[in-house]
């Protein structure tokens, strides 16, 4: 049976203008109606806000936006374990599950994934900006009433961050190093440590992004400009057992290769540059596995445990906060790198 409910969604348009509208949503009764109440604003957002795509998603049909949010089950198909008035943070996959990738239980590269708030395919799946949305029930990970919404609000990037450092192997008393410090690469540094990394040395141009860094966990911050640190780490074949790169500046893709001992991993996590000039010479005679990271599988669920339980604190990346009709100064707000980290909506 279908049902309907009128909603505030926030769109954005193909000309990348962004507004609050009112829609009638449309779900099934197999599906679940969430309460949004707090979303964050994601890098991808911002691209889409900016230029209108992100990375090779390009925006062609006005979309809903948002892929980071929590809420409330207002209601729940009948014999659902879910129940009302619980919260729960909405895992935006929705892999096919059938593909050849997904039986490889690879489904963060499911080639035919409706992932909420995303552009990449066409057409464009809706995101979870909106007062209320309605979702598959296995997207919905409960979690304690307890825990602040804004905190679990993290669930998504922090998935995104467990799921690089799943990719780098183990951690146990390695010397790890991030570049780049927006709210991605400092999830990173708080998950590396989280997974037991020895040593944790971030990098960043920005000085506030740097003392985000070290709230995080960072043993060390350095600003890549200063050479004399870096030159240090060049040599003797390399320092950082594992790099993660959540840059996604060239400068930054082409030092690593140096920075890394022999043998060891480049994650790469940052998107932006999609030609770089790279020292392939390098990464031959050192044998480094480059490695690209997208997405997240069950770490989502992993995430919202380590935020519930305050394995990770995520608050000193939430910059600010705002209410559903200020999405505008919201996204402007994000998008300044010098004012923000992460900043979340209310709705
Ligand atoms: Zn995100
Ligand atoms: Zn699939």
């Amino acid at each position: 049976m279908k049902k309907t409910k009128q909603i505030t969604a926030s769109v954005i348009s193909a000309a990348h203008h962004v507004y609050n509208e009112p829609r009638s949503l449309e779900y099934d009764d197999d599906r679940v109606l969430v309460k949004v109440e707090r979303g964050g604003i994601c890098g991808s957002d911002i691209h889409y806000y900016q230029h209108g795509r992100a990375g090779m998603s390009v925006l062609k049909q006005p979309m809903i936006i948002g892929h980071e949010f929590v809420g409330r089950i207002m209601e729940a198909p009948s014999g659902s374990p879910l129940k009302i008035g619980q919260c729960v943070a909405i895992n935006p996959s929705q892999p096919c599950n059938h593909c050849e990738l997904c039986r490889e239980e690879k489904q963060n590269l499911c080639r035919n994934m409706r992932f909420m708030g995303s552009a990449q395919f066409f057409p464009h799946v809706n995101g979870g900006f909106a007062d209320f949305v309605a979702v598959n029930p296995h997207q919905c990970i409960p979690y304690s009433s307890e825990a602040e919404a804004k905190t679990i609000a993290f669930a998504e990037p922090l998935a995104v961050a467990i799921h690089a450092i799943n990719q780098a192997g183990d951690l146990t008393g390695k010397k790890v190093l991030v570049t780049g410090a927006g709210p991605i690469g400092c999830l990173v540094v708080a998950a590396a440590l989280a997974s037991g990394a020895a040593e944790i040395v971030a990098t960043d141009i920005s000085e506030r992004c740097r003392t985000l860094a070290s709230q995080m966990g960072a043993s060390l911050t350095v600003d890549p400009i200063v050479t004399t640190t870096t030159g240090q780490w060049q040599e003797n074949g390399g320092y950082f057992d594992i790099c993660f790169e959540a840059s996604g500046a060239p400068a930054a893709i082409a030092s690593l290769v140096g920075f890394t001992r022999p043998k060891g991993r480049i994650i790469q996590l940052g998107m932006g540059a999609t030609h770089v000039e790279f020292p392939l010479g390098l990464l031959l005679v050192k044998e480094i596995e480059l490695t690209g990271s997208f997405r997240f599988i069950n770490e989502f669920e992993t995430a919202v445990r380590w935020l519930e339980n305050g394995q990770v604190n995520p608050l000193p990346l939430l910059s600010a906060e705002f209410p559903q009709r200020d999405i505008v100064y919201a996204l402007e707000t994000a998008g300044n790198k010098n004012l923000a980290a992460k900043v979340q909506i209310i709705f």
